[in-house]
């Protein structure tokens, strides 16, 4: 099963690099620019788990450690988590501002970033806009969503597109079908680690 979820990665990817090649003057995507990989809730379903975790396996064993002490600190935190609302942490695997299983990342890690179309079929900005990044020159005043008049302004050739990427989309059913393989159950990363004490 996992090599034909591989086989489905690699249909993702190339249209991502698509997606991304399209949106070019609005991307500040950079080795060590973090944002997205951070105080977040990163949904993974069950074989994105398992694919992962072929990545751990991979790693050095200081590495796994600081791993495995992130994820101890972040269960920790959930425990003591009193807030409304989704407990949002950084994801374990980030270490020093850069992906420890990058190659084996999840599909909401490979969308980060691009303008996508919300459940509300409403253009929806990547949060990094908000913090001056991905899409920041064509913000709109009320922040809401993208000004058609600064894109016109700023005189770029390419107009920002909103992408059909939310996570729920792309681990749908049409693409198990379609890849013949299961997803399996979905939920924040962070719980998919059992607590060892
Ligand atoms: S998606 Fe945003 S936060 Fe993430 S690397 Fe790109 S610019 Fe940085
Ligand atoms: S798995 Fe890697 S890319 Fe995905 S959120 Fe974690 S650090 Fe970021």
């Amino acid at each position: 099963m996992i090599e034909n979820y591989k086989k489905y990665l690699e249909f993702l990817n190339d249209k991502l690099t698509t997606f991304f090649h399209k949106q070019k003057p609005y991307i500040q995507c950079k080795e060590g620019c973090a944002k997205c990989c951070q105080n977040a809730e990163f949904p993974f379903s069950q074989i994105e788990v398992i694919y992962l975790m072929n990545g751990v396996s991979k790693l050095d064993d200081e590495t796994k450690n600081i791993v495995a002490d992130n994820v101890k600190k972040i269960k920790e935190a959930k425990r003591n988590f009193k807030g409304e609302g989704k407990f949002l942490y950084d994801c374990p695997f980030l270490i020093n501002n850069k992906c420890c299983v990058y190659e084996h990342r999840g599909i909401i890690c490979r969308t980060f970033g691009l303008l996508y179309i919300g459940e509300n079929g409403r253009t929806q900005v990547p949060f990094c806009c908000f913090q001056g990044l991905n899409y920041a020159t064509v913000l709109a005043d009320d922040k809401s969503t993208i000004s058609a008049e600064k894109y016109k302004a700023l005189g770029i050739e390419q107009e920002p597109v909103a992408f059909n990427i939310r996570y729920g989309f792309l681990t749908g059913s049409d693409f198990e079908k379609k890849f013949n393989f299961a997803f399996g159950e979905k939920k924040p990363l962070i719980d998919w680690f059992v607590e060892t004490e």
